[in-house]
């Protein structure tokens, strides 16, 4: 079997890598010069097992509260796109307590899956990603919302990971280089278990290897549109004018899958969700955190590959501009040099913009098409690098028709 993979983000790769050991002809199509390149490049690192989805109960009145603070965590440019319009109300849609608690159980069984899947490929395969395994501190300004994080330590206890609530002094206790913020924080989570490392590292090694195994990547190569005959996918057809004949076909190609999809007449709902990152050279200083952090009420996530420091994360609903926001650049930096103000040598700090492919409900959408042998792999929004092994497992085995490792409905993307 000949397939064509779209994109060589880490779902991308991580989809070739699987189908070729499952014994198919694989070729990946990516318009960049290399792997992850886009939304793969600088994201958190965070291997977020215990992360829900963002469409949450409290999330409705922050976004109200929050409307034209340019810097806020969250913020939508008001503006008359349809898109966003629909996809705005199925979001809100889905911020009840009941549609969270489902999404977040069924990301979290693919989290959990993709986990040891990526553990387990970094071990076989000698990846060099700077996993950092000394766990994450999530912190929490308010003693309510402390008071609240038992109920997601009791959780994350019934998904088998442990993890401690500590008041302040137990805060810094377990994370020195906090000491100079911890005036601003009632206390923190600490979920020992949790890892981070270098999603672009990992997804490099990943696609080295996949070549060394038969995989071919044509880089700088853009797919125009993806071939249907006789209502079957059958290749796609390059930008200039190519056709590359395939099987199947998978779609990975992060927010930009909606563009290639609706000129099939298929509408994904999918919106880019802009996050902004900023790393640093630790360059020997002493208040460099050991841990990796989450601050709960900024959206951010703070993460240590090696010697650099990152911060990365907050949501812009703006379109395809990836074009940063100086204000919000600046805010981000700001938040890492407020919780860490000799963390790293700030003058050398690196800006980034990611789109996040962002589903309304937060899960992806893995599976089969009305079209047949047109299958998805993309919408996987805040948490593409946690997932992105798992999602490949389980897109694996859909398309040989074997069982999937974990129940695959929560993902298919009939369901919207
Ligand atoms: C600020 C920020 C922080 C984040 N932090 C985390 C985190 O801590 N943990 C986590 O799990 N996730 C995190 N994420 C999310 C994660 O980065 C994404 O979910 C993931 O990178 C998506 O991967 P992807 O392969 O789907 O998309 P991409 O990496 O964007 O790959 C898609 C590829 O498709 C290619 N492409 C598009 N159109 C075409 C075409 N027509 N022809 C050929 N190629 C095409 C693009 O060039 C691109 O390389 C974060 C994201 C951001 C922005």
């Amino acid at each position: 079997m000949r397939i064509v993979v779209i994109g060589a983000g880490v779902v991308g790769v991580a989809a070739a890598w699987a189908l070729r050991r499952a014994g198919a002809e694989i070729i990946v199509v990516e318009a960049r010069e290399g792997p992850a390149l886009e939304t793969s490049f600088a994201n958190a690192g965070h291997l977020a097992v215990a992360s829900g989805p963002w469409a949450a109960p409290d999330v409705p009145g922050k976004l109200l509260r929050w409307l034209g603070q340019e810097d806020a965590p969250l913020l939508v440019r008001l503006r008359w796109d349809p898109t966003l319009w629909r996809w705005g109300l199925r979001f809100l849609a889905n911020c009840t307590a009941r549609a969270h608690e489902e999404n977040a159980r069924a990301i979290g069984t693919l989290a959990q899956l993709s986990f040891n899947e990526t553990i387990r490929l970094r071990g076989e395969l000698a990846i060099a990603d700077d996993v950092n395994r000394e766990g994450v501190l999530t912190l929490y300004r308010d003693p309510r919302a402390l008071a609240a994080a038992e109920k997601k330590r009791d959780r994350l206890a019934a998904q088998g990971i442990a993890a401690e609530l500590l008041d302040r002094n137990g805060m810094v206790a377990r994370e020195p280089a906090l000491a100079a913020a911890a005036d601003r924080y009632a206390g923190a989570l600490f979920a020992a278990d949790a890892e981070t490392a270098d999603c672009r590292a990992f997804t490099l090694a990943l696609a080295a290897e996949a070549e060394r195994r038969g995989v071919v990547f044509r880089f700088r190569t853009r797919v125009a549109e993806i071939l249907v005959e006789g209502g079957r996918a059958r290749g796609v057809a390059l930008a200039g004018g190519e056709r590359v004949a395939a099987d199947a076909v998978v779609l990975a190609a992060g927010p930009w899958s909606v563009r290639l999809a609706l000129r099939l007449g298929l509408r994904l709902p999918i919106y880019p969700g802009k996050g902004y990152s900023v790393t640093v050279p630790i360059a020997g200083r002493n208040g460099a955190p050991r841990h990796a952090v989450i601050d709960e009420a900024d959206k951010v996530y703070v993460a240590r590959f090696g010697e650099r420091l990152r911060i990365a994360g907050t949501l812009e609903l703006a379109g395809f501009d990836p074009t940063p926001s100086p204000a919000r650049a600046a805010a981000t930096l700001e938040r890492l040099r407020r919780l860490f103000p000799d963390g790293g040598d700030y003058a050398r700090a690196e800006h980034w913009t990611g789109l996040r492919p962002m589903t309304p409900d937060g899960r992806p959408l893995i599976g089969a098409t009305s079209i047949r042998g047109l299958w998805l792999n993309t919408g996987h929004g805040p948490l593409g690098w946690t997932l992105a092994c798992g999602s490949a497992l389980l897109l694996a085995s859909l398309l040989a028709g074997s069982p999937p490792p974990i129940d695959a409905t929560p993902f298919a993307p009939s369901r919207f």
